[in-house]
């Protein structure tokens, strides 16, 4: 089922949905079934799954010389998300990057995809490698994520890259695509960005998913700005519990957000005491998500990170 047909479905009722990342390479799926077994108690529609792109390290060989690496870390999404159908019997949407991607290969993935019963898809643009310093698309790849929507809404219309494909199966993938409460950090300011993310969502994106926030204000009034613009779809929050006090700092550097006084000032309060400083922050994300759930936001969505207890303590509280 289509990630809009459940939030049809819910008919104004709050859903909760989870994202996970595949494990390291060599790792196998005994580590998502153990983050996802204890929270399926809690129903979730969907499950989405993250893209990683391949990316460049130097590593020093002997002799002393370094060589450039291609390195993907957790490769797997299309995999993983058959496996979750398979186990759990809940939708899971891959996330697809323009990264990493020749529009034939994008083609190759999404018929894959159709071919696995998979019906929703997160489209990305993804980020820049470590080595690029900035996003380079592959040759014959996707600049920015609404080319990628496009490809796939005109797949929805039965239109391939190969045009004399003869009665060809139109897709039927319901288009999720990313929003940014406090803009992407790329665009110079949330107006130009919320003109880009008009484009995605008329070129065929059926659902917004937002980065994490900690200001429940931001995305309100983020909310708001969309709809004055004439973005109408579903838009669901992402959420994500700060647990450790490194991520004062590294959530707004990884991330580009800001974190509001109030919690920074109840962790810095405990920051000789980890077990304290986790529990500020579980504290914040229930209290976020019961005021979201409250305000009747569509679905409110977990980035796990793999810390399944946490993500559990927060759930039980608030549904
Ligand atoms: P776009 O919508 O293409 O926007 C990128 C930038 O370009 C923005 O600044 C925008 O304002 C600007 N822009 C857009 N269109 C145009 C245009 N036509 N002309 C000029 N400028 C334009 N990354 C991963 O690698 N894997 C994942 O699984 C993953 N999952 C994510 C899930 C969510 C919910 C979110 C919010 C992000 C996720 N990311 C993931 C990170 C994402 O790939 C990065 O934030 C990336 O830098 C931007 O992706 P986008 O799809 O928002 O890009």
């Amino acid at each position: 089922m289509k990630v809009t047909d459940y939030i049809a479905a819910a008919a104004g009722n709050t859903l909760i949905s989870f994202e996970v990342l595949p494990p390291l390479k060599g790792g196998s799926m005994k580590s998502i079934f153990d983050t996802l077994d204890p929270l399926m108690e809690f129903k979730p529609p969907f499950i989405d799954v993250t893209y990683h792109r391949e990316d460049f390290e130097y590593i020093k060989r002997p002799g002393g010389h370094y060589e450039k690496t291609a390195i993907r870390k957790r490769p797997g999404t299309v995999g993983i998300c058959a496996s979750i159908t398979n186990r759990y019997g809940v939708d899971a949407v891959p996330h697809l990057l323009c990264g990493g991607f020749t529009v034939s290969e994008t083609e190759n993935v999404l018929i894959d995809l159709a071919f696995l019963g998979i019906q929703n898809v997160l489209a990305l643009r993804g980020d820049a490698r470590h080595f690029d310093g900035k996003f380079v698309a592959e040759d014959h790849g996707h600049n920015y994520a609404v080319d990628l929507v496009k490809q796939i809404a005109d797949m929805n219309h039965g239109n391939y890259l190969d045009e004399h494909i003869k009665n060809a199966q139109a897709t039927e993938f319901c288009i999720g695509v990313a929003g940014y409460p406090e803009k992407h950090f790329e665009a110079p300011n949330l107006d130009m960005d919320l003109r880009y993310l008009k484009e995605k969502v008329d070129a065929g994106a059926q659902y917004i998913v937002t980065q994490m926030f900690f200001d429940n204000q931001v995305y309100f009034d983020f909310v708001e700005k969309c709809r004055a613009a004439g973005i109408d779809v579903p838009i669901v929050p992402g959420l994500k519990p700060l647990t450790k006090y490194y991520q004062l700092n590294s959530i707004p550097r990884l991330f580009h957000i800001n974190l509001p006084s109030d919690l920074v000032e109840s962790v810095e309060a405990v920051k000789d005491d980890r077990r304290k400083i986790k529990q500020a922050g579980i504290e914040w994300c229930i209290q976020q998500s019961k005021e979201l759930k409250a305000a009747g936001v569509p679905c409110l969505h977990y980035y796990t990170m793999g810390d399944v207890k946490t993500i559990r303590k927060i759930a039980e509280s608030v549904f």
